[in-house]
């Protein structure tokens, strides 16, 4: 007979408390309106190869911690009364190509959703935060979800990002722990919602470089690494379009 290895009671205790974690991420993401319905998947790693995740056709608002599946890195079901997510196959994509990734959140949050179905990037260096923690925040192709073929389209952005864009369908994070994980989420939409709303009113104004190279310095201090732009030299403002498009509303200095 094969033995089964025992968990040790720090494992048992440590799986508890992030089963009660993923359900509490769940209940945020439903309340913010991140997912609809059973929108939205959450998940965490248990160790170097074996992930926690939501089971399919769930609501997140409503978890309980026996509701949830453990999978391999190649996403066959180790444990759990209810099938695995299909989509969990874009986490295991993450888990793969980042050790550090503990965490990853997917969800549908509208106002981050509405750039990925415009498929217009989100700007840069407009908010200070968004600088520190999220850096640039990426645009996946479209692809159908839960095929492998969806799951590859986050794999370029991997080590770049920590908060993608999904075209036509909505946003994925991760990070250490499921709460920076899903903070990522709730920044991005947080930003996005100012944007549309800065748009609204007729321009969005940059910070200067200078500015946020201080902000990229800060992000290193608090341990957030070094931004990708500065590693490559990668120019620091995207999309600066953005809130230019309406001529009429252009603000002006010298009114005449
Ligand atoms: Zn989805």
């Amino acid at each position: 007979m094969k033995a089964t290895r025992r968990k040790t009671p720090a494992q048992v205790a440590s799986e508890r408390k992030l089963r009660q974690d993923i359900c509490e991420i769940g209940r945020r993401v439903y309340a913010r309106q991140f997912a609809a319905a059973s929108d939205g998947n959450i998940s965490c790693r248990l160790s170097r190869d074996v992930v926690l995740c939501t089971p399919t056709q769930i609501c997140k608002g409503f978890m309980q911690p026996a509701d949830l599946c453990t999978v391999d890195l190649d996403g066959k079901q180790l444990a759990g009364q209810r099938p695995r997510t299909s989509e969990v196959l874009l986490h295991l994509e993450i888990y793969k190509a980042d050790p550090s990734a503990a965490a990853v959140v997917h969800c549908h949050p509208p106002h981050a959703t509405a750039f990925g179905v415009a498929r217009v990037d989100i700007p840069s260096c407009v908010l200070p935060e968004v600088e520190i923690f999220l850096g640039i925040i990426p645009r996946a192709e479209y692809e159908t979800p839960g095929s492998p073929a969806f799951a590859a389209t986050v794999r370029p952005f991997i080590g770049k990002a920590n908060t993608v864009v999904l075209s036509n369908h909505g946003t994925v994070s991760w990070g250490p722990t499921l709460e920076r994980a899903y903070w990522h989420t709730e920044i991005l939409e947080s930003y996005c919602r100012v944007l549309l709303l800065a748009q609204q009113l007729g321009h969005v104004e940059r910070l200067p470089a200078r500015k946020v190279n201080e902000l990229l310095a800060l992000r290193e201090r608090l341990g957030g690494g070094l931004d990708p732009r500065r590693q490559t030299g990668a120019p620091l403002p995207v999309n600066t379009d953005f809130g230019r498009s309406a001529g009429r509303r252009v603000r002006r200095r010298h009114p005449t």
